[in-house]
């Protein structure tokens, strides 16, 4: 089977690492139909926005894209590309994988953690009040009314909207992961001893949802600030945790640490029947055209999206491989070398290469 999907170069280091992704994403024998779409600050120049309307034209058609980092352009107006692609095609679920690999630096050799991120509502819907306008202070004098509490005049205000809706859709989304991917518990993590309409909401509708999962998958939940903590002292009593938006945005980061950096971090933008795959780091501009920085975590990212495609021998030929060449540590990039400037470092090109070259 051909499998058609968009292709989205992004800008800075990101046409490397897409030209690197494909190139190991057809080594594994899959065949693909790729559509190659530019979007960010270099097409930008050329037709005016950074998201032309043929690249969403585009996934929507595919309904599967990866995606290489884009720039997010300070002071255009333009927010930012990639919650632009989340929040055109509903993408809610962000999911991220971190598990430690042999020969990756890490304090810990036995992280395999799952975050599942709610991507389109919490203090991230954009639902904001500058302080000092006539609607901030409108809204100021509303919120004192009706909820009894004084609020200072000279506030800005972010509303932090939580749905019964939104709650259902990515908890239900992280159980069905689970049970998937052979995973054993769901965490849902809020702050809800605080936030108890809004965090609270999502652990009641959390508690609802596992319960058509009983006897399958093991439910528990925790605080935020409690969670940190645990994660770092004992990060392997956890599998898969669900989150709102801003907690799941810092959790994804630490856990992703815990496994040894952004250069290894892969993710996924999951909606109704449209997925996204990307590598949780930016377009690192510094580098862009050195052939220089590690092409793993866009790689990474593909292995998911071959899951999502059932394409699971190819996925596990593509892990194993990458899993090879990490552990030897010999064809890989500068990041991945216990010194920085080592000059045995290869670049993105030859890494995919060494990958290509395990997978034959
Ligand atoms: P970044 O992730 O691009 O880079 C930070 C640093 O991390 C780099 O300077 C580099 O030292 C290291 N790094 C990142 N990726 C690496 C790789 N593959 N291999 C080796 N080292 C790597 O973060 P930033 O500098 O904060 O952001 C740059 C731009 O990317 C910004 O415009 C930001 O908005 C955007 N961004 C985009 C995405 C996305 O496309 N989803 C995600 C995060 C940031």
């Amino acid at each position: 089977m051909v499998h058609n999907v968009t292709l989205i170069r992004g800008d800075g280091v990101g046409p490397e690492l897409a030209e690197a992704t494909r190139r190991v994403l057809e080594g594994t024998g899959i065949k693909f139909n790729w559509d190659i779409v530019d979007a960010g600050v270099d097409i930008m120049e050329k037709e005016g926005t950074p998201l032309p309307p043929k690249v969403l034209d585009s996934i929507r058609k595919n309904k599967v894209a990866i995606k290489a980092p884009i720039t997010t352009p300070i002071g255009t107006g333009f927010r930012s590309v990639n919650v632009a692609i989340r929040k055109e095609l509903d993408l809610y679920a962000c999911l991220r994988t971190s598990r430690t690999y042999k020969g990756v630096r890490s304090k810990f050799d036995d992280i395999d953690l799952v975050v599942v991120r709610e991507n389109t509502e919490d203090l991230y819907a954009g639902i904001e009040f500058e302080e000092g306008k006539p609607e901030t202070k409108q809204l100021i004098a509303e919120i004192e009314k009706i909820g009894k509490k004084p609020i200072r005049k000279d506030s800005g205000i972010s509303i932090k909207p939580i749905s019964r809706f939104g709650s259902e859709r990515i908890v239900r989304f992280a159980f069905d992961y689970a049970v998937n991917n052979k995973r054993k518990k769901v965490t849902a993590i809020t702050k809800a001893n605080i936030m108890k309409f809004t965090d609270g909401l999502f652990y009641e509708v959390a508690r609802e949802v596992a319960k058509d999962y009983e006897g399958k998958i093991e439910y528990e939940e925790r605080l935020i600030d409690n969670m940190c903590m645990q994660l770092v002292q004992k990060p392997e009593i956890y599998d898969v945790m669900v989150l709102p938006n801003l907690y799941g945005d810092i959790l994804s980061d630490l856990c992703a640490g815990l496994a040894g950096g952004l250069g290894i971090a892969p993710g996924a933008n999951i909606g109704k029947d449209i997925a996204v795959f990307e590598a949780v780091h930016g377009s690192a501009p510094k580098y862009k055209g050195l052939n220089k920085v590690n092409p793993t975590a866009l790689i990474l990212s593909g292995l998911m999206m071959l899951r999502y495609l059932k394409e699971f021998s190819a996925a596990d030929k593509l892990e194993a491989a990458v899993t090879k060449v990490i552990a030897e540590g010999k064809s890989v990039t500068y990041d991945m070398k216990p010194h920085r400037d080592d000059p045995s470092a290869v670049g993105t090109s030859q890494m995919a290469d060494a990958i290509i070259a395990e997978m034959k």
